[in-house]
């Protein structure tokens, strides 16, 4: 029955129906945002050292969440690292760690901070509410739970989950060719060094710059350049397969790719696959000194991080290999230190 025509009476007279058909409702509008854009389902994190509240939390979410449960505020705070999930219904009151104790310690990792927490309280107070929201937590439900009211606020702190990952992956992206762009770029150079650091690990830099470019944009037109733009960073994007390695727009017709844990052999290994993939398009570019086809030039630098240097100095190497790809005639590879 839809709800418009719900008189006061009918409500009073089957109250049992209400509730049903509410849940059937919200059951129907449960995370739609997310299951339109996403490609996975969300991960739900339940904590609480009762067995039985963890079963009746798991069943009202066991459909469309990937549920991942923890009985102690240690276990929650590993599952948080290990798992990343999008949300927390975290019990207050627990043996050992209890809910606002494990709440404190997330919001001080800046690795699981941003992880949304709804505390689930038998003691339904003001002073406990003020608390759990002063700790960072974004909701508050009491117990005995009420299914509609758990299901209607998860669904919401769900879909804000979705809309901030969203807005900051999209922040992340250059949005002519959809790679990486120069924020996220140097964000993970910093961070891929740090790691060098730690590990004492290479890690290397190809640079990358479409030869003769100004003068594609003049033949063609600047929208036939931004196509090809596009092609060239679909082409270089394929050659980059392992989770952490990263190409990025660097700027203009310059694309750079960062692979952590790879020493200069490897490095020129996938610098060689780019320039295939790059020659496969077969883009004609009649404006070029070097042939008819579109080329790109490639330089290649690696290194391990040290504690004197910065990583600029492995972007200044690649430059340089770059800047003498260029005068050695363009369409090729220079690598070196
Ligand atoms: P070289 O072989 O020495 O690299 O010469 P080049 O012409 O490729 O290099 P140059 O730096 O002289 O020119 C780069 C050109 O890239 C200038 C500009 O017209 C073009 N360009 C930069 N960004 C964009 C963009 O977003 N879209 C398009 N269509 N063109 C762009
Ligand atoms: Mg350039
Ligand atoms: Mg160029």
């Amino acid at each position: 029955m839809p709800l418009l025509i719900w008189s006061g009476r009918w409500i009073l007279r089957h109250p049992y129906r209400l509730a049903r058909s509410c849940w059937i409702r919200s059951k129907e509008l449960f995370m739609q945002h997310w299951l339109k854009g996403s490609q996975r389902k969300p991960r739900l994190l339940l904590v609480d050292d009762q067995r039985i509240n963890i079963l009746t939390l798991h069943e009202l979410f066991r459909e469309e969440c990937d549920i991942f449960m923890a009985m102690t505020g240690e276990q929650a705070l590993e599952t948080c690292r290990k798992l990343s999930p999008d949300l927390i219904l975290l019990d207050v009151h627990m043996e050992g760690l209890d809910g606002h104790e494990v709440c404190r310690r997330l919001k001080k990792d800046p690795k699981i901070r941003d992880i949304p927490v709804i505390f689930v309280t038998a003691q339904g107070t003001e002073e406990d509410e003020v608390l759990g929201l002063e700790l960072g937590a974004v909701d508050f439900i009491v117990k005995p739970i009420n299914p509609i009211i758990v299901r209607a606020r998860v669904n919401t702190h769900l879909t804000l989950k979705y809309q901030s990952d969203m807005l900051r992956s999209l922040a992340q992206l250059d949005g002519l060719t959809g790679v990486a762009n120069r924020r996220k770029f140097d964000e993970e150079l910093e961070r891929t060094w740090r790691r060098s650091l730690r590990e004492k690990t290479e890690l290397s830099i190809i640079m990358i710059d479409i030869d003769y470019f100004k003068r594609y944009n003049d033949h063609y037109g600047h929208l036939q350049g931004d196509t090809c733009l596009r092609s060239v960073a679909g082409a270089l994007a394929t050659t980059v397969n392992r989770p952490y390695d990263l190409l990025a727009r660097y700027g203009g017709e310059e694309f750079v790719c960062l692979l952590p844990n790879t020493d200069l052999n490897g490095a020129v290994v996938v610098a060689e696959r780019m320039q295939a993939g790059v020659q496969a398009l077969q883009l004609e570019h009649s404006g070029s000194e070097i042939g008819q086809l579109l080329t790109v030039s490639m330089g290649v630098s690696a290194m391990m991080a040290n504690a004197m240097d910065r990583p600029q100095v492995l972007m200044e190497a690649a430059d340089k290999q770059l800047y003498q790809a260029k005068q050695a005639g363009r369409a090729r590879i220079r690598f070196g230190s």
